[in-house]
């Protein structure tokens, strides 16, 4: 999309806001209007509409917004608590996606997640793909807003990407500490060992696979799909433990 493809305001400091699913949302309301505006306003999280009408799968009779999408610098104060010197990538190699996502409510709303630089592009294509598909995510906050508390952001069911952080059960890397790997719906698709072990008892209904559920990312779905399409890996085809929220270049 050219949105996307024009987006880079480097140095631009994005407006963090209003972007918490479930708070205050610059586009929550569906316009009526099938208004085609396919302009360069890629500041304004507020989508045109457009009313795709062959390729729309939308539930209900109105158009949602379309996906927008901006990539801009990371500063500091954005990741206060989840860079520090000493991580693995430069805080000049990471961006900031923010973009429309589709929530549980059946609504557009607005996300940020924070990723490397050299995926920025593709990542974006790839929630795209998910906005189209309705796939619902419930929120998409930095993790800097868990203050760096993976625990935390997994907890409040929080999409994210990078935080430089160790592996789980590891003092190695984690590929989020690369802003290399994406956790999608941490509660539907929750970390689990291989006995079954889990640590977040709100996803004790999201253990098994497969499963039809709102969220849940079953094996070989469109989700993990789209994430293939630019060769990204997903953590439920480990073996042993799974990480089924899990995604990342590496695969690992
Ligand atoms: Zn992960």
């Amino acid at each position: 999309m050219s949105i996307r493809r024009s987006a880079l305001a480097v140095g631009l400091t994005a407006s963090l806001g209003a972007v918490a699913c479930g708070a205050t949302t610059t586009t929550g309301a569906v316009s009526p209007a099938p208004i085609v505006t396919e302009t360069t306003s890629v500041a304004s999280t507020a989508a045109s509409t457009a009313a795709s009408i062959a390729a729309s799968p939308s539930p209900t009779p109105t158009a949602p917004p379309e996906f927008t999408s901006k990539i801009t610098k990371v500063t500091r104060d954005q990741v206060k608590y989840s860079w520090r010197p000493g991580c693995p990538v430069g805080l000049n190699d990471l961006r900031m996606i923010t973009m429309t996502y589709w929530g549980f409510d059946d609504k557009a709303h607005t996300g940020q997640l924070v990723v490397n630089a050299s995926v920025a592009e593709k990542i974006t294509s790839v929630f795209e793909k998910l906005y189209d598909f309705r796939y619902p995510i419930k929120r998409m906050e930095p993790v800097d807003k868990y203050k760096g508390d993976d625990y935390a952001s997994i907890d409040a069911d929080n999409t994210s990407a990078f935080n430089c952080r160790a592996a789980t059960g590891s003092t190695n890397w984690s590929q989020h500490a690369y802003g290399l790997a994406v956790d999608l719906n941490p509660r539907e698709n929750p970390y689990v060992e291989a006995d079954g072990a889990h640590a977040h008892s709100n996803a004790d209904d999201f253990v098994d696979r497969p499963l039809k559920k709102p969220g849940v990312i079953n094996a070989d779905d469109r989700v993990v799909k789209a994430f293939a399409s630019i060769g990204w890996g997903w953590g439920g085809d480990w073996t042993g433990t799974k990480d089924y929220q899990h995604f990342s270049q590496s695969g690992r």
